[in-house]
């Protein structure tokens, strides 16, 4: 389903008078490979996500691992060498499946009454601003002893046409996928979640704010906590009632002068990062 790069690329030859609509054609593809493609429905099909595809700013593409496992019972995960609880994830299936979505074959056919395995159909490759959206992608695996993701990380990841997320559950993955593959391995937090699902809806929704046109103000993603040059919180922001419950909305935000708002936010926002992150300024501004 390749109808929004599509669009673009009919969009890019069109004219030169639409140089801001191919700005605003930057595609960036999603090839989520999980066991619970289902958890991604109500996902997918709301807010930023949903407006982003019908637009055709992103695709996100959704693979059971399990297609890509053996026999009749199709399994995924066995006990772990050495004992221990839990089950872990098999190579053979994580390893087939990411390497077939990365070349851009569909799942293979399999005859379930004997057993056999034959390889699936090409997906169709297309072609916009030259590249292939089916190049391999860059390949990251969820997991909690991976390197944190923060927003620096998360424009690190927005610089990719192509992101393969990986999703674990149970105990994890046997070691020798992240052997072979090299994945790039990333954790959301120092904790852990029942399954990667949850990490690589994180990654899709911090990556998106950054694709041009995604957000109705792309000003809002340079303003947000974290992401001006210096990295600092963002500063309070208010809106309509002017007074709530005793509570007046700031003075200055209501003079309509541009540069004293814009002095007071840095303030705001130095003495904000001051108080409850400290870690974000440079040791002198502390
Ligand atoms: N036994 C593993 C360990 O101790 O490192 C934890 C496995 S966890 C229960 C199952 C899956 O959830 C992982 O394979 C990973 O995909 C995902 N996951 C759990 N915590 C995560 C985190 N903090 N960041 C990213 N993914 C996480």
């Amino acid at each position: 389903m390749h109808w929004q790069a599509l669009r673009c690329k009919a969009l890019r030859a069109a004219a030169p008078t639409v140089a801001l609509l191919m700005r605003e054609c930057e595609y960036m593809r999603f090839d989520v490979l999980t066991l619970f493609p289902e958890i991604f429905s109500g996902y997918t099909s709301q807010s930023l996500v949903k407006l982003a595809i019908e637009r055709g700013l992103i695709d996100v593409q959704l693979h059971n691992i399990r297609d890509w496992a053996a026999g009749r019972h199709r399994v995924v995960d066995d006990r772990p060498f050495g004992g221990g609880p839990g089950m872990v994830l098999k190579c053979p299936p994580v390893v087939e499946c990411v390497e077939a979505v990365q070349r851009g074959d569909k799942p293979p056919v399999s005859d379930v009454e004997d057993g056999d395995v034959e390889d699936g159909d090409a997906v169709d490759n297309v072609v916009v601003d030259g590249r292939s959206t089916l190049e391999p992608g860059h390949l990251v695996m969820l997991t909690p002893q991976g390197r944190r993701l923060s927003q620096p990380v998360v424009e690190e990841l927005a610089q990719h046409r192509r992101l393969v997320l990986l999703c674990g559950r149970y105990e994890g993955f046997d070691d020798r996928v992240r052997q072979l593959l090299h994945p790039d391995e990333l954790s959301i937090g120092d904790y852990v979640l029942g399954g990667g699902e949850v990490a690589a809806m994180v990654v899709i929704d911090a990556v998106i704010r950054l694709i041009p046109g995604v957000l109705g103000h792309e000003q809002s993603a340079v303003d947000d906590s974290f992401s001006t040059a210096d990295r600092w919180l963002e500063s309070g922001q208010f809106t309509r009632p002017r007074e709530y419950r005793g509570l007046q909305v700031p003075e200055v935000l209501l003079s309509g002068n541009h540069e004293e708002i814009a002095r007071w936010r840095r303030e705001q926002s130095l003495q904000k990062t001051r108080q409850r992150r400290a870690d974000l300024l440079p040791p002198e501004g502390k």
